[in-house]
């Protein structure tokens, strides 16, 4: 028989949400009366803005014509996509990012998943914990985090991010080939302020490794010093791949947009010791693995960057961020201690004192069918947290605010 690729063998499975899914059905059943409101799911609920709706339902119009139809579109997507991001995202913050460093996708998961392609297979690879798992998973799959202990990786290097630390990674002992970040961060709402990203680009420089920077959550950044973007902190484009979405900077989620920015400068050691281009290298891999993201949906992604497109999806964004505020204050109230919520559309909550995740998981489901995510399942280091998303309907929100203020923590 044909042997399968041992390391997927060594993944454990998708316990976090299944186990979430399993109590949240027995919580019904035995309460068939109480209506279950999840604060848990990384998920959207707002619909498109109508700016967006209407851009794509013209490319459905043009698709249907034979002097507008276009089959098979660049790897790297259109260039009316790439040139507007660049004019929007990039250029007004002085940043030298160009339309030939960006490349469309159907979403970040892939693109981020897809990434660790480029690097020897022995790269040493480091994550924040908690994390967000698709960087682990996809370099478990490539067989660099090497065996699954129970509750880490053995091969892995994990950065602790905790109150004790002010969820801020230190630098590790050992020398890591490529960085995760992710900020605004996901689970824990966090940020990096200008000084601590740059100490991490100046750090990447100086033991040549490279920066995977997972901007999703950079349309809810709200304070000013704040990054957007890593390439805000000089030196970044030589060390540092950006990969940024439209599913929550647009409600994308089901539409699937997304891009990555590889820039010209970013170069890493060949087979033979010289240089090579990592930009080179993606254009490679989009062209031999992917075939575009819909000329449809780059349309309607475009369309966010008009002016009405703007205006309305940050609408979308501060009601959602309002929600953030009244979630952390409705939590605060209860004598809990909050991380996050201000610049990401999640709070980050401490378990009260002796309270594991899932007891705290346990005790807001039986006494309010409120659903959280216990933070155990993002990481080690998520232990003793949960995870709340402001990305309920304001409605939601308010139902749930009212069941957290009787909840006896
Ligand atoms: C939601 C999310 C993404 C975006 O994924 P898509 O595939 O573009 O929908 C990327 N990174 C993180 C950390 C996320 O939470």
């Amino acid at each position: 028989m044909v042997r399968s690729n041992e390391n997927y063998a060594k993944i454990p499975g998708n316990y976090l949400f299944a186990e979430i899914a399993r109590k949240v059905a027995a919580h019904k059943e035995a309460n068939p009366d109480k209506k279950v409101i999840s604060l848990g799911i990384g998920d959207v609920t707002h619909p498109l803005i109508p700016t967006v709706i209407a851009a794509m339902h013209k490319a459905v119009d043009e698709m249907g014509q034979s002097e507008s139809f276009r089959g098979y579109g660049p790897e790297q997507g259109y260039a009316f996509l790439r040139e507007a991001i660049v004019r929007h995202d990039y250029a007004p913050r002085n940043l030298s990012i160009t339309a030939e460093d960006i490349f469309i996708s159907d979403g970040s998961k892939c693109d981020v998943g897809n990434f660790q392609e480029l690097f020897a297979a022995d790269a040493k690879v480091a994550v924040t914990d908690p994390v967000y798992p698709v960087y682990v998973d996809s370099n478990a799959m490539a067989g660099r985090a090497g065996n699954w202990t129970g509750s880490k990786w053995d091969n892995l290097i994990y950065l602790p991010c905790t109150k004790d630390n002010a969820f801020v990674p230190d630098f590790p002992k050992e020398t890591p080939d490529i960085i995760y970040l992710c900020y605004p961060n996901n689970p824990t709402g966090t940020v990096l302020c200008k000084d601590a990203l740059g100490a991490w680009v100046e750090y990447a420089r100086k033991v040549g490794a490279v920066i995977l920077f997972d901007s999703a959550y950079e349309a809810y950044v709200t304070e000013e010093n704040i990054p957007h973007s890593i390439y805000e902190v000089p030196g970044a484009e030589e060390v540092a791949v950006e990969f940024r979405s439209f599913s929550k900077t647009a409600g994308f989620t089901g539409t699937r947009c997304a891009y990555v920015v590889v820039p010209k400068a970013l170069r890493i050691a060949g087979p033979d010791g010289n240089p090579v281009f990592l930009q080179a290298m993606w254009n490679r891999r989009q062209a031999t693995k992917f075939n575009g993201c819909s000329y449809i949906v780059q349309r309607g992604a475009e369309a966010i960057y008009t002016l009405e497109g703007q205006e309305l999806v940050s609408k979308v964004v501060n009601s959602y961020m309002a929600n953030a505020a009244k979630i952390r204050k409705g939590v605060q109230d209860l004598g809990l201690e909050t991380f996050g919520g201000v610049n990401a559309p999640y709070i980050w909550v401490r378990t009260p004192e002796g309270l594991g995740s899932w007891d705290f998981f346990e005790r807001l489901l039986s006494q309010t069918s409120l659903v959280c995510t216990p933070g155990a399942g993002f990481g080690p280091s998520g232990e003793g947290y949960v995870r709340l998303t402001a990305f309920g309907t304001a409605t939601q929100t308010e139902e749930a605010l009212k069941r957290l203020a009787a909840l006896d923590a």
